[in-house]
């Protein structure tokens, strides 16, 4: 469908949220301008190379919780190198210095059977009998949850949320459970409950056989391969894709990018430009690894750290043992990536260090054949200022299908606004004509550009 309007839209920034919402208004034939501050787009989706194996510095999975991010690398073609993890299940390392698997089927950590021995060898026999009481509770408690951490403590105990969920949602969200909003991190869990009767059978439900602490999915060659897609098809679509283009200030009629005014519908997607955002930092780093002893993939996909334990690491990736397609490309070596919350100047030892105890292996300083960090500020959700078309991290919360998903929204909503009347999305499902919030309206377009 091709949009009948010659508005311009202005997105800013080139993360995935804003090649996302610029391609969705590129396909609906609105003119499109892409401003990104930096020298490449992908934001926080991006390779590296490291002992020569190219590889995501980022992102390197999506939650496979709906079908939005598998929807959009399938319209970009790459249907066919979407690729579940190999079955190794993860692991978690306890409080008391203990490698534990990961319940076989869980969500977010909270296990699908409290009985499991999984479960009990990780909270202890009187935590998962508490945790067992759940089936037997009346199926109001709870019910009226609004975080992740107040409905497992009410249904299966305080233990369950710290030394299980904790960590797995900590992986994943860097929050803890009580701070992660149900609604955004768990749809449907509440439902499930209601017509489960009991916490554990609605993680049964949504999760059926999923592999342990993983419900993802990620692409052969990398996660970053839906930015190069994105930007293809981006430049093939016409629009204008501007490398540098930091942007000063949002007007009524514009933007304001290196003193000048560039007038047009305006979608942000650059954090802290129309309200303070604020940032935690992640670093990463990656170590490839000769080590006969890890052919074996000892922890699984991974080792999920719990918070009080005096590993340094929140988390390792074992990442040859989880994707095929990098073992393959890795020929015999291993790549193993463990996060940290700050940067230190001896990290190649602390990791190394880390990656031993995490994987139960000796690791000398001579195995270590390639060592790469990479620093990330990643945004905290906030609230939306209203009457700006915001998209991205900041205002969908972190990981790609939030943001993807926001991303389309905003841009179908937008889309309805400036075509008026009824209006389809971009891909024809049929979206909602309404802007949840509307951009700046652009003003008469005689301004500079
Ligand atoms: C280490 C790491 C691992 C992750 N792993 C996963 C994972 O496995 N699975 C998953 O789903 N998610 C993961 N995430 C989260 C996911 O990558 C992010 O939620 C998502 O990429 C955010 O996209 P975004 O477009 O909102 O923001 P960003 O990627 O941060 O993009 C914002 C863009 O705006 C630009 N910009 C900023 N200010 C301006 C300005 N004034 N003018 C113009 N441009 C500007 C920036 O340069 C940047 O390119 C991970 C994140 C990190 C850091």
């Amino acid at each position: 469908m091709t949009a009948a309007t010659t508005r311009r839209g202005i997105v800013i920034g080139g993360g995935i949220a804003g090649l996302v919402a610029a391609r969705d208004l590129a396909v609906a034939g609105v003119p499109v301008v892409l401003l990104e501050a930096g020298d490449r787009l992908g934001g926080q989706v991006r390779r590296h190379s490291v002992g020569g194996i190219e590889l995501d510095a980022g992102a390197e999975a999506f939650a496979t919780r709906t079908s939005v991010v598998a929807d959009l690398a399938t319209e970009l073609g790459l249907g066919p190198d979407i690729v579940a993890p190999e079955p190794a299940g993860a692991w978690l390392y306890s409080g008391d210095g203990r490698a534990l698997p990961l319940p076989a089927t869980s969500l977010l950590g909270v296990p699908a059977s409290p009985f499991d021995a999984a479960v009990t060898r990780i909270v202890g026999r009187r935590a998962a009998i508490r945790a067992g009481l759940d089936a037997l509770l009346p199926v109001r408690v709870g019910a009226s949850s609004r975080t992740l951490g107040e409905l497992v403590r009410r249904r299966m105990g305080a233990s369950v949320v710290e030394k299980l969920v904790a960590p797995v949602a900590g992986g994943v969200h860097s929050t803890h459970p009580d701070e992660l909003l149900l609604e955004q991190v768990a749809p449907g869990l509440l439902a499930a409950l209601a017509a489960e009767g009991s916490l554990a059978r609605a993680v049964r439900a949504l999760r059926g056989s999923a592999i342990a602490g993983s419900a993802v999915a990620g692409i052969r060659g990398g996660i970053v391969r839906l930015v190069d897609e994105l930007q293809a098809d981006l430049e093939r679509r016409g629009a204008d894709i501007r490398l540098g283009a930091r942007v000063d200030e949002v007007r009524a009629d514009g933007v304001l990018v290196g003193g000048r005014l560039l007038s047009g519908v305006v979608v942000v997607a650059a954090p802290g430009l129309v309200a303070p955002a604020e940032s935690r930092t992640t670093t990463l780093a990656t170590l490839v690894l000769d080590s006969a002893e890890l052919d074996s993939a000892p922890r699984g996909s991974g080792v999920l750290v719990a918070r009080n334990s005096r590993v340094r690491a929140r988390a390792l990736t074992h990442q040859t043992a989880k994707w095929s397609w990098l073992a393959e490309r890795a020929a015999g070596r291993h790549v193993v990536r463990l996060s940290y919350e700050s940067a230190s100047p001896d990290l190649r030892d602390v990791a190394r260090t880390d990656a031993a105890e995490l994987l139960g292996v000796g690791l000398s300083p001579g195995q270590v054949l390639d060592f790469a960090t990479v620093e990330w500020a990643r945004a905290v959700r906030r609230p939306p200022v209203p009457g700006v078309a915001q998209v991205g991290e900041a205002v969908a919360g972190t990981g790609l299908a939030s943001v993807v998903a926001q991303a389309r929204a905003q841009a179908a909503g937008l889309l309805g606004w400036l075509l008026g009347g009824p209006l389809r999305g971009p891909r024809g499902r049929g979206e909602s004509a309404k802007p949840k919030s509307r951009s700046v309206v652009p003003g008469k377009e005689n301004n500079t550009e």
